[in-house]
């Protein structure tokens, strides 16, 4: 039976794909990100176990909320660090006709990643920065993996929505933003590029977990900045939103 490590669930979210979503947060993370606001889920065999089965009727008994336009995402932590368990969940959430989303870093192998396509709607796949350098000074990790699961989507023609966060002082300066603006415009099957502004939500459990959170210096980012942004974006033809 397979079972996996869950930090924790919430039955109904608005931010986390399309219409209504019953979200399950995976324990595990190989990033770092400076800004992450869930460091608590970065441990993987802590959390709750649980079964497929478990797991199914607790996302069954909230279905009437969600079934007509939502679904179930999956996310984490980076969920891809408990394939089997995630790869039997969208298997059990597709023979009970929900939709399915995966919310990843794409920090996975793409041969793993590939057990999940036939039972997978959509994917979120975080792109924290294009600039790899960049990438690895706010994640910890390259950005290479992330970047190959792009093309293993694109060639696979799976539909997929890219997240980015807003970080003053480090994913802001908008020559970058033209830069990943005429990249994201050259793929086929992302559909929509959903803008996140940093914000300082999880700092406590930095303190809680003894962590040393490097950003509290960094305030969000202002409206303007942000409409200057999102407008950069959608001048390459590219639907996005400020969430
Ligand atoms: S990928 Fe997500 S959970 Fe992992 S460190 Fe980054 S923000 Fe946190």
């Amino acid at each position: 039976m397979t079972t996996g490590y869950i930090h924790s669930v919430e039955s109904f979210s608005t931010q986390d794909g399309p219409g209504i979503r019953y979200v399950v947060f995976m324990q595990g993370c190989p990033l770092r990100c400076k800004y992450c606001h869930n460091p608590d889920t970065w441990q993987k065999n802590k959390g709750e176990q649980i079964s497929i089965s478990t797991m199914m009727e607790k996302i069954k008994s909230c279905q009437p909320y969600f079934n007509k336009q939502g679904g179930v995402t999956i996310s984490g932590g980076e969920p891809t660090l408990q394939i089997d368990f995630v790869a039997d969940l969208l298997t059990a959430c597709k023979e009970e006709g929900i939709h399915t989303a995966l919310d990843t870093s794409g920090y996975v192998k793409q041969d793993e990643f590939k057990k999940l396509l036939p039972n997978l709607d959509l994917v979120l796949l975080d792109l924290k920065h294009l600039d790899d350098k960049q990438h690895q000074d706010l994640t910890g990790v390259s950005n290479q993996k992330t970047l190959d699961l792009i093309k293993l989507l694109e060639s696979e023609r799976q539909p997929y929505w890219i997240k980015h966060v807003i970080v003053p002082g480090i994913t802001d300066d908008l020559d970058k933003i033209k830069e990943l603006a005429s990249y994201l415009k050259s793929l086929s099957y992302l559909k929509k590029v959903q803008l996140l502004p940093y914000h300082r939500l999880g700092v406590h459990k930095w303190e809680e977990l003894g962590l040393d959170y490097q950003l509290s210096e960094t305030e969000p980012p202002s409206e303007e900045k942000l409409e200057k942004i999102k407008e950069i974006i959608k001048q390459q033809n590219i639907k996005v939103e400020i969430k």
